[in-house]
């Protein structure tokens, strides 16, 4: 079984980017901005916020973190929102997500302005990424993507199973699929039996978010395997991760898969970077 190494892929991407950053430097004698929005103290978005921040420093792009209580009210969240959308410092807000209960995430998104959108996730952007026109695509899916074509790994006429249908993962790596001319099926929590599906399935990226849920049995012999599934559990007091696929059941089995952690993990914030680049040129672009 090949490992598909995310790390490494994201190490040679995050030169790539930190090489385009430089030039962008140069000619705009700035650097491209992210704003990062967390608000509350979930402590596993606390973790991601600092990787993306620590990212951002990598590769030289300023990052701008809002940390804000979890009593914060819409109409506040609303103010910075607005403000960031008038920054010209700012390429990219992030408003980590999930957000308290009370707080409506679609309502909360709509306020970024699309050109400020490094995760997809405005109505603008996914119609355009629907319509094969895209600004940016969505990180996960897009560092899928890029996995992919790092190890050489053909896509077209391939079937292919997303199992989860999310805005940001699933519907998106569906989408990206297809643009690549695979015959993709969607799996989700509704589906009577995945493993119907995941069994026929040349490629299946997995992004469930349930702990464990696939392995060997569900796959066909020498599938391509990526699990996009990140959980957090305290073995002898000591975090680790694991995915949504039993990966230890891999080897010999399936033909290359990626691991949890150093899989799609590294790729996504990657691919938030090379976002957020992108859209400080396309903002140049439309002046
Ligand atoms: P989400 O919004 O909770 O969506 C999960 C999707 O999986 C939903 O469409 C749900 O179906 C489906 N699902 C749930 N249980 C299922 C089951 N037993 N069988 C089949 N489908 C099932 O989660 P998400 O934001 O897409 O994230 C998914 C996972 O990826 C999470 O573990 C998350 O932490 C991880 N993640 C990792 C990265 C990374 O960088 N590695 C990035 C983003 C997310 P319904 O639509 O029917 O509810």
């Amino acid at each position: 079984m090949q490992l598909l190494d995310g790390k490494a892929v994201a190490v040679k991407k995050r030169q790539e980017i930190a090489e385009n950053v430089e030039e962008f430097i140069q000619s705009q004698q700035r650097a491209p901005g992210l704003a990062v929005v967390l608000v509350g103290e979930d402590p596993a978005s606390a973790v991601y916020v600092r990787n993306k921040i620590k990212a951002c420093e990598q590769v030289g792009v300023l990052s701008f973190e809002h940390r804000l209580p979890e009593r914060t009210s819409l109409k506040e969240l609303q103010t910075l929102i607005t403000r960031l959308n008038q920054d010209d410092q700012v390429d990219g807000i992030l408003v980590q997500l999930p957000l308290p209960k009370r707080l409506n995430e679609h309502d909360v998104l709509s306020w970024i302005d699309p050109q400020k959108d490094p995760d997809g996730l405005t109505t603008e952007n996914l119609g355009l990424m629907l319509s094969g026109r895209a600004r940016i695509y969505s990180c996960t899916p897009n560092g899928v993507m890029e996995i992919l074509k790092h190890y050489d790994i053909s896509i077209e006429g391939k079937l292919a199973v997303v199992v989860g249908r999310s805005n940001i993962v699933g519907k998106p790596m569906a989408l990206l699929l297809q643009h690549a001319n695979a015959t993709v099926t969607v799996c989700h929590s509704r589906t009577p039996d995945i493993s119907l599906h995941t069994k026929q399935a040349d490629l299946v990226v997995v992004a469930a978010g349930k702990k464990a849920l696939l392995g060997k049995k569900d796959f066909k012999q020498g599938a391509v395997v990526v699990d996009v599934g990140m959980h957090r559990e305290v073995v002898d007091g000591k975090t680790k991760l694991c995915g949504d696929v039993r990966f230890e059941e891999l080897d010999g089995w399936v033909s290359a898969a990626t691991p949890v952690p150093g899989g799609v993990g590294p790729m996504t914030i990657t691919m938030l970077l090379h976002n957020t680049l992108q859209l400080a040129k396309q903002r140049l672009e439309v002046g």
